[in-house]
């Protein structure tokens, strides 16, 4: 796993300014720092993109700024390729950033509740073995400005083709989030700023395939966003042989982690299981499961497999999925079966870009 110490070159991008950071920044330049509300808000709720055409109603102080040498830009996102799902709820973005790197972001959702799953790295360090990203390996950590702009391209969209707003975030796109703390927690705080897109952190969930250091710091972190574990399975060697970074932080001290963050958060913790037919969808699987959250405020969503090229896997028959969830309930354990939808735009992380990589 490449050191935390690999960050990508930090641009100087307006999304990944939290509202304190702006304003030092306007005051720095000798302007007058009660004009950060108006750029904040151009910037996130406005939707400005290019600051010195769009932005006239912005005061003259800001635009001779934004406009001069040295003043962040706006974070340039090119739109590849945008995919919906044949039920249209499910749309995936694929996205050029500025250094010719490519990201995904994926609006889902109903009316009234619209979800933008976010990416954190290009690629992913944590080689799971059935995910289309991480098969791709590790490229790069995203910039706040890079994440926080992948949720604006969304709200951007969403309201274009629905006059709809973003509700939630989940980070859940490609890379792990936890493994590129500093940066995710920074645009975490930008996108549930109430002077921004004003997301709750009640809202924002973030995924993670169990980076304990990162639980940790989660645990320590004032703000209280949604924890979801990826587990798929019940013992040190099932699960290494699906999540390789178990070796280096195994299960027992994982769900000791999962069980602290519970406890001192007083927060639910969400576990989640990929179901693969013949692999870890048994009865005695599902007993296994039961038994190791047994007793901490635990959610456990189920998740039959997104089909990936290059992992010989399938989802286990609708019978088996009801049998597991039955065992996991009747432990008192509290569960979803998650529906697949968006499989036909490949919503699974990193699937688009592996698709388009594979075709080329
Ligand atoms: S499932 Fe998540 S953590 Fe695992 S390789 Fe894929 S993106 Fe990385």
């Amino acid at each position: 796993m490449p050191s935390d110490a690999i960050q990508s070159r930090d641009p100087d991008y307006l999304e990944g300014l939290n509202f304190p950071l702006l304003e030092a920044r306007l005051q720095d330049s000798g302007v007058n720092p009660v004009h950060a509300k108006a750029l904040f808000n151009a910037v996130h709720r406005r939707l400005e993109g290019a600051l010195t055409e769009e932005g006239d109603h912005l005061v003259p102080p800001l635009r001779r700024w934004l406009s001069s040498d040295g003043a962040p830009r706006a974070c340039p996102l090119e739109s590849i390729t945008e995919t919906p799902s044949s039920d249209g709820y499910t749309h995936k973005y694929l996205l050029r950033l500025a250094d010719g790197a490519q990201v995904e972001a994926v609006q889902m959702g109903f009316p009234g509740r619209f979800t933008a799953c976010l990416s954190s790295q290009v690629g992913c360090a944590m080689g799971c073995v059935f995910c289309a990203t991480g098969q791709m390996g590790f490229a790069r950590h995203l910039t706040a400005g890079e994440i926080v702009a992948q949720a604006l391209h969304v709200e951007r969209q969403l309201r274009a083709s629905r006059g709809e707003r973003l509700r939630n975030i989940v980070m859940m796109g490609m890379g792990e989030p936890l493994h590129n703390f500093e940066a995710t927690m920074t645009a975490l705080e930008i996108l549930t700023d109430n002077r921004g897109l004003n997301i709750g952190p009640a809202r924002v969930a973030i995924s993670t395939v169990g980076h304990i250091p990162g639980i940790e710091q989660l645990t320590r972190h004032p703000k209280r966003y949604s924890l979801a574990v990826s587990l798929h399975g019940a013992s040190d060697t099932e699960r290494a042989a699906l999540v390789p970074v178990n070796k280096k932080w195994p299960l027992a001290d994982l769900i000791q982690t999962c069980r602290d963050y519970s406890r001192l958060k007083r927060a639910r913790v969400f576990f989640a299981w990929t179901l693969i037919g013949g692999v870890n969808d048994s009865e005695d699987h599902a007993r296994r499961l039961a038994a190791l959250l047994s007793g901490m405020d635990a959610h456990v969503n189920l998740i039959p497999l997104n089909p990936t090229e290059g992992f010989e896997g399938d989802a286990p028959f609708d019978e088996r999925v009801r049998a597991f969830q039955q065992i996991v309930q009747d432990s008192g354990l509290p569960s979803t079966v998650r529906q697949r939808r968006g499989i036909d735009v490949a919503a699974g992380c990193g699937q688009l870009k592996v698709a388009r990589a594979n075709r080329a």
